[in-house]
């Protein structure tokens, strides 16, 4: 799929849709989103495909592969999807999904996920969950064995251990480590020593700060813009998740989003992806769709849901995608959450899949991907963005 540029997106919608974006960069914030009538539809390669199809966020080839061939063989989609989901959840390199996510400031990992399918229209979901890997498993089983949809903390971790999963530290050496660093570094008036304080790492030993001589303080969301504004670079700050939507050659639709969420996050804190409608949300009448990326501003915009809503709207997946981080665009107004531009200094990428199979994928910022099945090939494409640096 070829991706659209800032350039051809704005060329191809009308003057009052430019007007309208432009307000965005410029954080106006008051701009109506893009019309849906007014946009000429551009042309995309998932806009042809039909069922069957499975989508997933760049970090989930493996997941669109396993789930695929699950389908095939006629497993039902949502248990497809999960099973893919685990592969992700199961592999530690992985830093911000299950085992080997990147902990919460107190060095916990709490993991969110949520599951639907879209032929019952029945949800699942876990928020904060300690010490199970698979959360997207638990969400499921959330779904079908009770009357509830979301369960968090203690509570989800006593339904998981009466299902019969099992305890194990999700705290790898790696993430660990990233999270000492971090906490090193956070701040020079507590009693971690900062990098440039530790003699052992060939560092001078600094004398007595004057007052206000602290290093900046990092911040997520410069970090989301495109590079953590911390001290040493080398410190991971992951906005990973996986999401993956598949819909099977007979229109049967399911959902599913997996994360250790923000790293470093409040403990306690849930993002987008364990909340129904916003990191993921799917109906058999229309679509399917999932979100990755700074899950407070997909909460805002009710992120996935909007996209369904715009594939209802007649709106192809990439447009819907893109009609929604428009919106999120717009909306974003607090300084600290701009760029020097006006528009928001941190990413998300959406996903959308359509009942028929057409699919597509955009970001807030260029550079963002995501893993097709199509039913022949398994691929990662280039997601369409708003936003070019
Ligand atoms: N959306 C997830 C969250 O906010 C994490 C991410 O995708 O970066 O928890």
């Amino acid at each position: 799929m070829s991706p659209i540029d800032r350039r051809t997106f704005v060329s191809m919608t009308t003057a009052a849709t430019a007007a309208s974006l432009a307000g965005a960069s410029l954080g106006a914030g008051s701009a109506p989103v893009a019309q849906p009538g007014a946009n000429p539809r551009p042309a995309r390669a998932g806009d042809d495909h039909r069922c069957p199809c499975v989508i997933s966020s760049g970090n989930g080839a493996r997941t669109t592969a396993k789930a695929m061939d699950l389908i095939a063989a006629g497993t039902h989609p949502l248990d497809a999807i999960v099973e893919g989901t685990k592969i992700v959840e199961d592999d530690p390199s992985d830093m911000s999904v299950g085992l080997g996510g990147l902990p919460n400031e107190e060095g916990v990992v709490q993991l969110d996920a949520s599951v639907m399918d879209g032929m019952l229209h029945r949800a699942g979901s876990v928020g904060s969950l300690e010490n199970i890997k698979n959360p997207a498993a638990v969400a499921l089983l959330v779904m079908r064995r009770t009357d509830h949809v979301m369960l968090v903390g203690p509570g989800a971790l006593k339904f998981a251990l009466r299902m019969g999963f099992k305890e194990e530290n999700l705290l790898t050496d790696a993430a660990r480590e990233a999270w000492l660093k971090w906490r090193g570094n956070l701040g020079r008036d507590d009693k971690w020593l900062n990098d440039d304080e530790r003699e052992d790492l060939g560092q001078r030993k600094s004398g007595p700060r004057a007052e206000g001589s602290a290093a900046p303080r990092s911040s997520p969301h410069d970090a989301r813009a495109g590079g953590p504004v911390i001290p040493d670079s080398t410190i991971p700050f992951t906005w990973g998740t996986i999401h993956t939507s598949a819909v099977t050659s007979t229109g049967h639709l399911a959902a599913c989003t997996s994360t250790s969420g923000l790293s470093w996050k409040l403990p306690g804190r849930l993002g987008d992806s364990p909340i129904v409608g916003a990191g993921m949300y799917c109906d058999n009448a229309i679509g399917s769709a999932g979100a990755t990326g700074r899950g407070e501003a997909v909460i805002q915009v009710c992120g996935a849901f909007s996209v369904v809503e715009h594939m209802d709207r007649g709106l192809s997946p990439t447009e819907a995608c893109l009609a929604v981080l428009k919106r999120m665009a717009d909306r974003t107004r607090e300084k600290r959450l701009l760029d020097d531009k006006g528009r928001p200094n941190f990413n998300v990428t959406m996903y959308a899949l359509r009942k028929d199979g057409a699919y597509g994928s955009a970001s807030l910022w260029k550079g963002g991907s995501f893993a097709v099945h199509d039913g022949k090939e398994n691929r990662v494409l280039e997601s369409a963005w708003l936003f070019e640096k």
